[in-house]
């Protein structure tokens, strides 16, 4: 799950992280409410959308930047009307963009220089590593490409935590000065702690800046949450954003659904992560386009398989359906029932190949064979994925 900077730089402010000070807005009222709270003088206005990339943005009407400097409040009320309901599009939105729905103002700091900090799950050693770089305000990939020496990790044990000689490894390869040390120091202890504790997945601070007083401070903030651990954070499940969510996607997490919207034309409902996986490649092989990952899971209820029938058919670029299930655990005929019942529901107009194997197999071709509806079946895997291609093209 993704918050947005400034509810990142509140959970910062919570654990002792030191960012500039912020006032988010919803709608153009709230400007001056906000506005107030901060001091007459230079100000940031930064819109807020779950992507990166904001600053070099253009907006859909042609408004360039994401995040803009002000001289004055009365500039940044000014700016921040034309990016409120306006759609931004970054490196990293797309093409779509995204509509901005909230604004957030901030002081603007004085920049001595920037830094790059982030701290993730690497996935390979199991551990968080601290990932630092005095190449800040720019993309860190580029960074890793071209001057990889400039980009020092640090893995930290889990069952030890951050060690001092680690903490002072990262500053002393930032190069900082003496005072700008040790609040770098405290700074990236508190990040760590903020890290472990709210089992996040992902922290990214870029730019992390000194300032001419050689303070530290957070400029930017992007932080991701482990899913899987959300039930022991209620505090910061209130900090999801529907809007920046696939309307599809949400739907399917109330079931429990693994699903990801993508951009091909064929939809596809699999029971597995890996037979999931698997489908996409076949689809792929034969010249189709996957319309999305689909795992229902190993021991799908029949009102799941109806959910993930019609969240499917819900996608308007969807032009054809292959149901593949290799039946373990999975009963293929809770699977054919769900897929009826679906249909009966909301009807289908668009070709569906079925290829169901294993656990109580013939049960579900003879619900299928019953249910009167227009289907192909595949025999094999291959078979079906080529059928359901063919009947698309
Ligand atoms: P991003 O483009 O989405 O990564 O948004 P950032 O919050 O990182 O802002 C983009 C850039 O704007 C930063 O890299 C800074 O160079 C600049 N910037 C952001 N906040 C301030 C500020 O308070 N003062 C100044 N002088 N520049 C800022
Ligand atoms: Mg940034």
């Amino acid at each position: 799950m993704n918050i947005h900077e400034y509810q990142a730089k509140a959970l910062f402010e919570k654990y002792g992280v030191p960012v500039p000070k912020g006032a988010a807005a919803k709608n153009a009222a709230e400007f001056d409410t906000a506005l107030a709270t901060l001091p007459e003088g230079p100000t940031m206005v930064k819109s807020q959308i779950h992507a990166g990339g904001r600053g070099k943005g253009t907006f859909t009407d042609g408004y360039k930047g994401g995040v803009k400097f002000c001289p004055t409040k009365a500039e940044a009320k000014e700016v921040a009307g034309k990016m409120l309901d306006n759609t931004l599009v970054t490196i990293q939105t797309g093409p779509a963009g995204r509509k901005v729905q909230t604004v957030y103002f901030t002081v603007a700091s004085d920049i001595k220089k920037e830094y790059y900090l982030s701290i993730l799950l690497d996935r390979g050693t199991s551990q968080p590593v601290i990932i630092a770089s005095t190449e800040g305000g720019v993309e860190i990939e580029k960074v890793a490409e071209e001057t990889p020496e400039k980009i020092t990790k640090v893995f930290v044990d889990p069952a030890y935590g951050l060690a001092d000689f680690q903490v002072r490894e990262i500053i002393f390869s930032l190069g900082l000065n003496k005072t700008e040390s040790k609040n770098a120091a405290k700074l990236l202890r508190n990040l760590y702690n903020c890290f472990w504790e709210t089992d996040a997945s992902m922290i990214e601070v870029n730019p992390l800046i000194t300032t001419p007083d050689d303070d530290v401070l957070a400029l930017d903030a992007k932080v991701s949450f482990d899913s899987n651990a959300l039930y022991r954070h209620p505090d910061i499940v209130a900090l999801r954003d529907l809007n920046e969510e696939d309307p599809k996607e949400i739907e399917a997490s109330k079931y429990d659904l693994a699903y990801i919207a993508l951009d091909g034309n064929i939809a596809c409902l699999v029971n597995g992560a890996g037979l999931a996986m698997s489908t996409m490649d076949i689809i792929k092989h034969f010249g189709g386009n996957p319309a999305n990952f689909l795992d229902v899971g190993g021991g799908a209820s029949k009102e799941k398989v109806v959910a993930a029938f019609k969240i499917i058919l819900g996608d308007p670029n969807v032009k054809g359906i292959l149901v593949n299930i290799f039946g373990g655990i999975m009963d293929c005929n809770v699977i054919a029932e769900g897929v009826v019942e679906a249909v009966k529901e909301v009807g289908l107009e668009l070709p569906l190949v079925v290829r169901l194997e294993g656990n109580n197999v013939e049960a579900g071709k003879k619900t299928l064979d019953a249910s009167g509806l227009s289907l192909v079946s595949g025999d094999s895997m291959a078979d079906a994925a080529q059928k359901i291609v063919n009947l698309v093209a």
